[in-house]
């Protein structure tokens, strides 16, 4: 049974036995008022009885007396409460039930009306003042009409205690009905209720089995059978616990094969969990460091480690440490702190073979720098004098040739050497930049010279915007971006084609904008445009003079600045370069 069936019980049952409850009480209150309507009805007509006979026999007395000392004010009352006596007999048909009194009384009235009318209506010469039989007759009307009236005070009342048993036993078996109903309705409730509550305890009982065993990692006890909710739950829990199995299961593969020293530290410094990488790494076994204090392997880097507990922010450090044979391995180790579980969490990375990589890196950037620098200029120079100057003698058309062509290829390779040293510059963190507010006039102005000679040999137009906006830069540093841009844009762009620099502002970011109307770049090249010695092919399928490095370099400098360079491009479109540098705020 659902749960909510089960509550729904609980609160219908009781409702359904208080409902009926209500229509039992609402039927006996029904008859006790009928009860009472017709109590009064019966005393009405027991008053109109009283009172119709009342005026009955002063008629009759009145019209004795009028009878006897002939006044004919006697005469006139008599007509007076014949004619109420008339009135309250309509009275008495109006409210009269089935008692058998108020015929009889209607009859005994009826007589005494005949009477009193044919006495009024007996010719005045005709009266004979001793008529002892008439008044015989009216004394015997008179009596037979009261005691009617006494008869039917005794009925009413007879009736009415009558009523008083019936409503008392009525009353009686409504106090015990109601008593029924809610010792039934306990019982019930009580029923249900004890019911739900073991049905419901036995299942969360399973529930909490569950959990338990879960924590332990012991097994769980066989699915909860049945629709209900406690049911669906225990099934969703199994399956969770399934999902947990499989993935500690996966974790333990990945502790277990993983490259990385994966460990544990209790809030005492103390190794808790220790990967088996750490056998590769160090040369132990990850058993022999359970337990140790982490001073005994990682030296000083306890305070490192701490650290992510005291400012409580993951650590990463490089440090050190002593291998097999005393042998130092360079790990990087990240540490985090659990404040759930009181233990650091640790991963060691062997960074050995970059950090030998990056040694190798400088030395190949010191030897680029200076065996091959000052060679590149060293050839520069000679072949300039072999070209200018005289006194070396003068050179033949084809060894002119052949100076030229040889200053071009050394040209080349200066540049290269220029790119490669300027990225490692980049890279290694040791450009600093000498920010200040620059008029994008004032950097366009500073840029052109360096490109113009190149547009104008391949009748390029460059369009500019007029803007006085101040840009925070270092103008040197971005001239050299949108030298870059620039020139790429003229040298990519067929003849007679426009390049446009535009000035643009959104937010809190100033924005270059070189725009050409050259071939465009196609789109599976887009995304790798700035990546180092990346050169799309022409559709002629041949690459133009350069490196690929400019690119790289540009985003590079933009990038120290704070901001970035964004490419929008389509082929057949043109290309739009985007510099955007956040705005100085003062
Ligand atoms: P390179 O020195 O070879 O020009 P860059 O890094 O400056 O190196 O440019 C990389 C490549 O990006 C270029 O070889 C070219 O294929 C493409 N490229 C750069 N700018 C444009 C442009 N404005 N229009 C079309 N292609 C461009």
């Amino acid at each position: 049974m659902k749960l909510w069936h089960r509550l729904a019980l609980l609160a219908v049952i009781p409702l359904v036995l208080q409902c009926y409850l209500l229509t039992q009480v609402k039927t006996a209150q029904e008859e006790l008022d009928r009860a009472y309507i017709e109590e009064r009805r019966q005393k009405d007509v027991v008053i109109v009885i009283g009172k119709a006979v009342k005026a009955g026999m002063d008629s009759l007395s009145d019209i004795v007396s009028y009878k006897s000392k002939r006044t004919a004010l006697k005469k006139e009352r008599s007509i007076h409460h014949l004619e109420r006596m008339k009135k309250l007999r309509e009275d008495m048909a109006a409210i009269a039930g089935t008692e058998r009194h108020m015929q009889e009384v209607q009859a005994v009235l009826s007589e005494i009306e005949e009477t009193v009318q044919s006495t009024i209506d007996e010719d005045e010469n005709d009266v004979n003042l001793r008529d002892l039989s008439k008044t015989l007759r009216f004394t015997k009307l008179g009596r037979s009409a009261l005691s009617i009236m006494e008869h039917a005070q005794i009925q009413q009342e007879l009736k009415y205690k009558q009523m008083l048993v019936v409503v008392q036993a009525k009353r009686k078996h409504f106090d015990e009905l109601a008593l029924q109903s809610a010792i039934l309705c306990a019982v019930v409730t009580f029923g249900i209720a004890g019911y739900v509550i073991f049905l419901t305890s036995k299942q969360l009982k399973v529930l909490k089995q569950n959990s338990e065993n879960l924590a332990r990692g012991e097994k769980l006890l066989p699915q909860m059978k049945g629709a209900d909710e406690l049911a669906d739950v225990d099934r969703t829990f199994h399956l969770m616990a399934k999902s947990i199995k499989q993935l500690s299961e996966r974790e333990r593969a990945i502790l277990k094969n993983s490259g990385e020293w994966i460990f544990a530290i209790d809030s005492k410094l103390r190794f808790s969990f220790v990967s088996d990488a750490v056998q590769k790494l160090l040369g132990v076994k990850p058993e022999e460091l359970l337990g140790q204090h982490v001073a005994n392997v990682l030296g000083g880097a306890t305070d490192a480690i701490e650290k992510a507990r005291t400012i409580g922010v993951d650590q990463v450090f490089e440090t050190k440490l002593a291998g097999d044979n005393n042998q130092n391995v360079e790990v990087q180790i990240s540490v985090h702190w659990s404040d759930s579980e009181h233990a650091y969490f640790c991963v060691a990375h062997d960074i050995g073979a970059r950090k030998e990589l990056e040694r190798m890196k400088q030395s190949f950037m010191a030897m680029v720098s200076h065996d091959l620098r000052t060679p590149v200029s060293a050839n520069l120079l000679t072949l300039d004098l072999l070209k200018s100057d005289p006194s070396i003698g003068n050179l033949s058309d084809r060894g002119k040739t052949l100076v030229d062509r040889s200053i071009a290829s050394n040209n080349r390779l200066m540049f290269l050497i220029n790119d490669l040293l300027e990225l490692e510059r980049l890279d290694s963190g040791q450009l600093s930049l000498d920010l200040e507010l620059v008029t994008f006039n004032d950097l366009i102005d500073e840029t052109l010279p360096g490109v113009e000679m190149l547009a104008k040999a391949k009748d390029i137009t460059i369009e500019r915007d007029d803007s006085n906006q101040f840009i925070y830069c270092e103008s040197g540093r971005i001239v050299q971006v949108l030298v870059n841009l620039i020139g790429n844009a003229v040298k990519f762009s067929p003849a007679g084609k426009k390049v446009f620099l535009k000035y643009g502002k959104e937010d809190a970011v100033s924005k270059i904008l070189v725009v050409d109307e050259g071939p465009g770049i196609d789109k599976e090249s887009l995304p790798f445009i700035f990546d180092k010695f990346k050169q799309v092919k022409e559709s002629s399928g041949q690459h133009k003079q350069g490196f690929g490095l400019g690119l790289e370099i540009c985003k590079k400098l933009v990038e120290l600045h704070g901001g970035s360079l964004l490419v929008r491009s389509e082929l057949g479109s043109g290309t739009t370069f985007e510099i955007r540098l956040p705005i100085k705020e003062v």
